[in-house]
């Protein structure tokens, strides 16, 4: 079982040299126990706030232990009464390529169904970024029919599931991606009615606020932010009295980087309500969120793209290339 560790923590900007590769034996099952042979591993901006031990929300990643992350697999062996050897399964098994698991314990492990729904979808649209976005979308900015609502991070896991869910909403929606190629792709294929390319606009805030404009004529309702700085800059010149903005990511600050927010006076003149959220804290939306989305994968009105590397080893590129936007959206690892 090849495994990787967090080795040391980052200073600054994270690296290679912060993990280790390592192989083990995985030890007997106990009663009670299932072994997980993982299929795919995600790689999520999470885990980066993970590596460090400043005080957060969430725990930080011990030294020594395997990198914590959502899996998806296959039962390969079972002591346990509900769970069969070919069982398709959702975990937390890690960076590794199998885990053992007390599948007896609430919210470690759950079946799913793979006739309608990829076994990887589970890990994106239809797993915890695809709840995120219905989270921020529905629970914060709770959209009406008609109007505009923004994403950052448009054409990632969390951005192309937003889009999805604000269409079905009778929403315009209006996202904001890196580059042409992810632009195009999130106006032909992930329904957005207009995405900005933020890179085309090389940090100005009214040149961005300006193609906001166009792109938003009737202004902004609702925003989702990934990203923070100078593009959330631009979307609070655009937006609207009594919006809402969803704080679910602030990626660009996760390397140490400050953030600061240049006219915090907007909020007031336009009295916006600013709401962060931790989707892993609202768990009575998961189920209402996972049947919509699975529902939109299945019908084909959510077709996300994933970006997948190959080996357990691939894993620390590819996590910090996605950290950089190297991704082309949902970052995988395949393991088998
Ligand atoms: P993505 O698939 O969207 O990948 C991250 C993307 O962030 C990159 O592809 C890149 O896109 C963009 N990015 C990185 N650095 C910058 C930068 N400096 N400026 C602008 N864009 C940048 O990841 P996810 O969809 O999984 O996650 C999106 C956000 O949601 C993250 O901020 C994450 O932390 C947050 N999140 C929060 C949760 C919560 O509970 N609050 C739960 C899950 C996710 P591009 O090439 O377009 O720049």
């Amino acid at each position: 079982n090849r495994q990787i560790l967090l080795d040391n923590r980052p200073q600054g900007e994270a690296s290679a040299a912060n993990f280790k590769l390592v192989a083990t034996e995985t030890p007997p099952l106990a009663d009670g126990q299932v072994l997980v042979r993982h299929h795919y591993l995600s790689l999520d901006p999470y885990m980066r706030g993970r590596m460090n031990d400043s005080k957060s929300y969430a725990a930080s990643q011990p030294l020594g232990e395997v990198m914590i992350g959502g899996t998806v697999g296959e039962v390969a062996e079972s002591r346990h009464p509900d769970y069969a050897p070919g069982d398709a399964v959702v975990g937390m098994g890690g960076w590794q390529e199998y885990s053992v698991v007390d599948a007896g314990q609430p919210g470690v492990l759950r079946k799913v169904d793979t006739r309608r729904v990829p076994l990887s979808a589970y890990l994106g649209a239809v797993g915890m970024p695809g709840v995120t976005a219905y989270y921020g979308l529905v629970r914060i900015i709770d959209p009406k029919p008609g109007q505009t609502v923004t994403v950052t991070a448009a054409s990632g896991a969390v951005g192309s599931a937003y889009a999805a869910l604000a269409k079905a909403r009778g929403c315009r929606v209006v996202g904001i991606a890196g580059g042409p190629e992810k632009c195009r792709y999130a106006e032909q294929e992930l329904g957005f009615d207009v995405c900005i390319d933020y890179k085309a606009h090389d940090g100005d805030v009214r040149s961005l606020a300006k193609a906001l404009k166009d792109a938003c004529p009737d202004g902004i309702d609702g925003h989702f932010e990934n990203v923070g700085g100078w593009i959330l800059d631009a979307v609070m010149l655009r937006a609207n009295a009594f919006s809402r903005i969803a704080v679910c990511g602030l990626i660009a600050g996760y390397d140490g980087q400050p953030l600061p927010m240049a006219n915090p006076a907007l909020i007031l003149i336009n009295r916006m309500r600013i709401e962060g959220f931790i989707v892993s804290e609202h768990m009575d939306v998961w189920p209402p969120a996972l049947k919509e989305l699975g529902e939109l994968v299945a019908t084909g009105k959510l077709r996300p793209r994933e970006s997948v590397a190959e080996g357990i080893e691939a894993a620390p590129q590819a996590f910090l290339g996605m950290l950089k936007g190297r991704n082309f959206g949902k970052q995988l690892v395949k393991l088998i």
